[in-house]
């Protein structure tokens, strides 16, 4: 499976609907390598016991929430693919020079901070010899149903990777630069300091962007980030625009094998879900858009969550 999404070819179809404007263009701070690697980031973000989903009611965009089995079935099938969890740091340095990279890389992330993953995505990535990079909210740390920061140190002591997602989790579209700035460095100097490592790379809540976020980041010491678009990442992708698959607890098991084995059906069938979805959000707006998806698939919700 592995030399199938090799030989795959980066193609329009797989190109963000979000996309960066050319004006936002960061060159690359090193040489990138020319290997024609396609690595996938998978986009997690809660993993619960099978038993607590009776406890998603109140929650929206409870579908973003797998139980440990799902989770479990996953790694088996990366592992079944021949394929090798890294982390998005080791990508990172791979895309500047600085490192190589397996070619059969995928990377496994998690947005929000979740207390769950604690629980049950940690032991299971240990239990594979994975690595996974959190990215976490960083004044909502402590929360109820958030890891604490002690967690996340033992997160870091594990060999996680614990990066940022912003201070309080806005749309960055809703920024001036000013209140970008303060998010991206306030959270960056929080889980530094709280955890004694490094962050360096971010995820956006929602994918979303403004003009400054890229110069800002990069001003910051931000190597690279993460947005919501669908699709795979080679040495050509835009480092603060790196594309992700969204894992729904929906997501079945032939789905995921499609997206890691680089399957182009998988990923047009994906372009034209996110176009709808994309669609409907313009015409009823994001907070109707949720009650409606929740009442029609999802349990009935009251507590709103990130994404
Ligand atoms: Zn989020």
């Amino acid at each position: 499976m592995l030399w199938a999404r090799r030989r795959l070819t980066c193609t329009s179809a797989l190109d963000d609907a979000k996309g960066a404007p050319e004006h936002m263009a960061i060159e690359p701070v090193g040489s990138a390598p020319t290997l024609a690697a396609r690595v996938p980031i998978l986009m997690y973000h809660e993993v619960l016991a099978e038993e607590q989903l009776r406890d998603l009611a109140g929650r929206i965009q409870s579908s973003y929430v797998i139980t440990d089995t799902q989770f479990s079935l996953h790694l088996e099938l990366i592992r079944e693919l021949g394929l090798q969890i890294i982390g998005l740091d080791r990508f990172i340095a791979w895309r500047d020079g600085k490192s190589d990279l397996p070619d059969n890389a995928v990377i496994i992330s998690f947005d929000d901070g979740y207390s769950g993953n604690f629980q049950h995505a940690l032991p299971l990535l240990q239990e594979f010899g994975s690595s996974g990079t959190f990215f976490v909210v960083s004044r909502k740390i402590g929360d109820p149903g958030m890891m604490s920061w002690a967690q996340l140190r033992a997160m870091g002591d594990a060999g996680m990777l614990v990066e940022s997602h912003t201070a309080t989790h806005p749309l960055l579209s809703q920024l001036d630069e000013k209140a970008t700035r303060e998010e991206l460095e306030q959270s960056k100097h929080e889980i530094q300091s709280r955890t004694g490592r490094a962050v360096t790379m971010i995820s956006l809540p929602n994918g979303d962007v403004n003009p400054w976020y890229k110069r800002i980041a990069l001003d910051l010491g931000y190597a690279g980030g993460c947005c919501s678009a669908i699709g795979l990442n080679s040495a050509s992708t835009d480092r603060f625009m790196l594309k992700r698959i969204p894992i729904k607890r929906g997501l079945t098991q032939a789905q995921l094998r499609g997206y890691l084995s680089g399957s182009t059906v998988t990923y047009a069938a994906a372009k034209v879900q996110s176009m709808a979805k994309g669609a409907l959000v313009g015409a009823l707006g994001k907070g109707n858009y949720d009650k409606v998806y929740n009442r029609f698939f999802g349990v009935q919700d009251q507590r709103k969550r990130g994404s």
